[in-house]
Order: C-alpha cells, then structure tokens, then sequence
C-alpha cells in the first residue's frame, strides 16, 4: 500500500499549528506500525530546499502557476525517514516570512497558486509522474492540499489513486475570489455548490471535502461536531451528507519529540515512577518567569496561538480567582494582539503571579509543559489538540472544555473516576467564565492531596499517546478504499 501525504507543513521546517507536528510523526508510524509504503509532497520553502540530498528532477515546468520555473524533485530531507517530492518553486516559495505570509498578519497575495501549484504536485504524482513510485491512495491534509482531490476527479483520463482528505480544522476554508477559478485550471462548471463553490467563494477545502473519497478528521468527537454549525464552519450540511464517508481517527503524539524520560530541552528528565525531576524544572520554570516562590496553589501553564478559537479571553478573566487560591499562571503564545495586550496587561496587575512570554519558542514550550502542574485548554472548539496529550505525557493535568478530542482525551476527575482509576485531568462544559473559574478551584484543591493528585498525574503518563494505533487505523481506511492494493 503505496500512500501520498500532500501537506503544507512540516515539523520542524515549516509549522504554525498541529499540522506540522502530524505530518512529522504519521508517516514514519505508517511504515513502523501499519506497512504502509508513505510519502511526503510538499512545498519548497528555504527550509526545506537547505535539506535536501539525492534529489532527482521528474518534472519541470517554465511557468508553473504564474510563479516561473519549477521542478519536482524526488529527493531524501534531513531527519525525515521517508522519502519526499519537494515542490522546488523558488517563485511561489522562497520568501522572507511563514508559509503563509509576511510575518506581519498579512497573507501571501498569491497563496491560491501557491498552494494549487501544490495540489498540481500532488495530483501529478497521483497520475504517475514518477515512474518508480505511484500511489494507491493520495491523502490531502487541510485546505491547502484541498485541490488535489478536485484535480484528480475532474480530469476523468484513466485509473487514479482513492483520495482522502483530513480536516485538521475546519475554521480554515481557504477561500479565494471566484475570479481565481481559471489561473488554478479548473472548469467553470465546477463553481457549484456540488463542486468547490463555498457562499460565493472559491474553497480550497470545500474542494478536499466534494471531492475527495473519503474524509478524515483528527477525532472522533470532532467528525461528530462538525456535521452541524457551529462547529461545522459552514460545512456542516455538506458533512452531514457525507457522514457516512468521514472517520474520525485521534491523533497521536510524537513519543521521538515529547517524552520527559529522554526530553534533552529540560534541565532534568523523569518519569511515572520518579518525579524529581519535575520538580526541578518546576523551578526552572518559576525562575524564568519570575514567579513568586511562596504560592501554595498549583502553575498552570498555556502554550497556544493566541486566536479566539482558544478560549484564552475566558481565562484571562477566570485568572484573578486562580490567583485568590494561590495558584499561578504562565502564558507562551502568540497571535491576536488583542488578547497578547490582555495577558501583558494582566503581569502588571499581578506581578509574580504570571508570566507571559509573547513569541514562539519550542525549548519554553517544553520547560512549560514539564514544569506545570496543569496546562490548560480552554478551547471553544478544537479538533483534536496535542498540547493536553502533552500535558498528560508530562505529568501536568490538563484542565479541558469538553469539545472536539479535548473531550475524547482528558476524563474529569470526580470521585467516581478517581476511585475507578481512569481520572486524567479536569474537564468543564460551559464556555464560560464560571466555568472555567470552577474547574481550577477544583484543580487547586486537588492540589492539596499531594497522593491523589500523584496517582491522577500516574494515570496520564503511562497511557499509551504514541502513533501506533492512528497509523492501524489510516492504514485500515486506505484498505477499505484500495482492497486490491
Ligand atoms: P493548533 O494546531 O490549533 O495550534 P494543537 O494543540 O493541535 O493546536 O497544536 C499546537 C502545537 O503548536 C503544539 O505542538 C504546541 O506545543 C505548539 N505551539 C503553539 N504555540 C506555541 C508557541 N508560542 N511556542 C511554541 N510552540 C507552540
């Protein structure tokens, strides 16, 4: 079973969300754990172009999307077990700042060929443009893939590999002017609303979720969720009708990247048996962000963008009562200026009690999430999430609102789930200031009972989080699309 990733991001070349960290970590898993033959088609930013070796040309173009010469390469990337095709573009991708845009909140003007360049990739390889590998199956993550599935199905010519299309989240659509329709090669005809038509605009994803042969979603509650608004982002009806064709598999985290038995970025290691160094970096944590050393209640940490989809303004108002209970807080994250001005504005009003760092830093997100004792996700709507996995990997609790794979993966600790050994995390449900403020005063009693606070952290360390089980259940779902393969 021959399988093609086409995705945008890449842990740790190119990434601002989950994406990247999937695309890491599935493919790899898919051969270990699933013999599943998988590659990766991606685009060539710089940081990927610096790490390339044995590449091979099987395609050019002069003027591929308007963006001049390109080629697709076949080639290995550095620290990337499977092979690559690499989108090398250097009109449509050697730029100054993300994958997306300047670095200053401003999108790419030209992201519709950027990204349809990437599904023509894609679609390319689907047909066999390497001759040495073609795929039974051709998998699209999120909207700047969603063009593949529509390329492959409207261009009838001979047999092609089943299409999949992962929502990784919904809230993106990728939606550009109609006008765009023919410099992406598509036909008029396909502008419905049963093909890529999105209220009156053109949706890359829209285009992934028509299309494509089946749809995958990264939880199992989310695939629920997102087949009625408001969580379905416009798409519900569509999803609805499809039901019957969307899976939702859980993600799983890279055990490789996030394990404290092995984590090099963390001043000491530790594991479910031996806390201690926990301990330490507990207080290497404190002493960055120059917290008070005498609060008896627990940290809670946050390592998210700062978007409203986070939930982040509830907490920035639940905070002050955490603060009443002696607990304390430390932010990393950016975003929406607006809540990074109101979580600046809150170290000023509580100074020693919170630390923020606006910024992107993976070493910080690592020492956060070990020197915590709860990491909260406060999230109104999230599809799967891997910071709460995290969290419970490391021995801080994640404090959830019960939505999308928060739900499916942080069990509430009541008495009744304590006692039956299953409790993980703390869980509130509506997404509410009160809410919230419940849920760590429970969180900050816990505290307190130092031996059943340590048997719940026990309960989120050894479960299994690793990919195994996500690479079976992708690999069973290419089966049933490709029996023959
Ligand atoms: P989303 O994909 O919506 O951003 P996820 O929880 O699925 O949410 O994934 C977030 C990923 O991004 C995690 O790996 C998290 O550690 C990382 N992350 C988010 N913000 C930051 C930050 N400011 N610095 C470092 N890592 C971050």
């Amino acid at each position: 079973m021959r399988v093609l990733h086409a995705t945008s991001e890449l842990y740790p070349f190119a990434k601002t969300g989950g994406l990247a960290d999937v695309l890491a970590a599935l493919p790899p898993a898919q051969v270990v754990d699933a013999r599943v033959d998988a590659r990766i088609v991606l685009p060539g930013y710089r940081t990927i172009m610096d790490g390339l070796s044995d590449a091979r040309a099987i395609l050019g173009d002069p003027d591929l999307y308007q963006g001049g010469p390109a080629r697709l390469l076949s080639a290995k990337l550095v620290g990337v077990a499977v092979r690559v095709y690499v989108l090398d573009a250097p009109g449509l991708y050697l730029r100054g700042g993300g994958p997306y845009g300047d670095g200053h909140g401003r999108d790419y003007a030209d992201n519709h060929l950027r990204f349809g360049a990437l599904a023509w990739a894609a679609a390319r390889l689907a047909r066999g443009a390497d001759p040495v590998w073609q795929p039974d199956v051709l998998h699209a993550h999120d909207w700047q893939s969603g063009l593949a599935p529509a390329y492959l199905a409207l261009d009838g010519a001979g047999p092609r590999p089943a299409t999949v299309q992962t929502i990784h989240n919904i809230q993106y659509p990728g939606s550009f002017p109609p006008e765009v329709l023919a410099s992406l090669g598509l036909p008029a005809s396909c502008f419905h609303m049963h093909g890529v038509e999105f209220y009156g605009a053109l949706s890359f994803l829209k285009a992934g979720l028509y299309y494509a042969d089946h749809i995958t979603t990264v939880s199992p509650q989310y695939a629920r969720e997102i087949t009625s608004e408001p969580h379905g982002g416009g798409f519900g009806g569509l999803l609805a009708d499809r039901a019957d064709r969307l899976t939702g598999i859980l993600n799983g985290i890279d055990t490789r990247i996030w394990d404290p038995r092995s984590d090099q970025r963390l001043p000491a290691r530790y594991d479910a048996r031996d806390l201690s160094g926990k301990a330490v970096c507990r207080q290497q944590l404190r002493a960055r962000f120059q917290l008070a050393k005498m609060a008896p209640g627990p940290i809670v940490g946050v390592i998210s963008r700062l978007i409203p989809q986070k939930g982040l303004d509830l907490l920035l108002e639940a905070a002050p009562r955490l603060f009443e209970l002696g607990g304390q807080l430390v932010l990393l994250g950016s975003g929406d200026p607006a809540i990074e001005a109101g979580y600046r504005e809150l170290v000023h009003r509580y100074p020693g009690q919170v630390g923020v760092e606006i910024g992107y830093d993976e070493e910080l997100a690592h020492l956060l999430q070990a020197g915590a004792d709860v990491i909260a996700v406060p999230s109104l709507t999230e599809p799967c999430g891997l910071t709460q996995m995290y969290a419970l990997r490391y021995g801080s609790l994640p404090l959830v609102r019960r939505t999308g794979g928060l739900a499916d993966t942080v069990v509430d600790a009541t008495e009744a789930t304590m006692e039956a050994g299953h409790a993980n995390g703390f869980v509130f449900d509506a997404p509410t200031v009160e809410a919230l403020a419940e849920a760590l005063a429970r969180a900050a009693t816990l505290f307190k009972d130092r031996a059943r606070w340590r048997r719940v952290q026990q309960i989120g360390m050894q479960a299994e989080h690793g990919w195994g089980k996500a690479a079976q259940q992708y690999a069973d779902l290419y089966r049933r699309l490709r029996p023959e393969a």
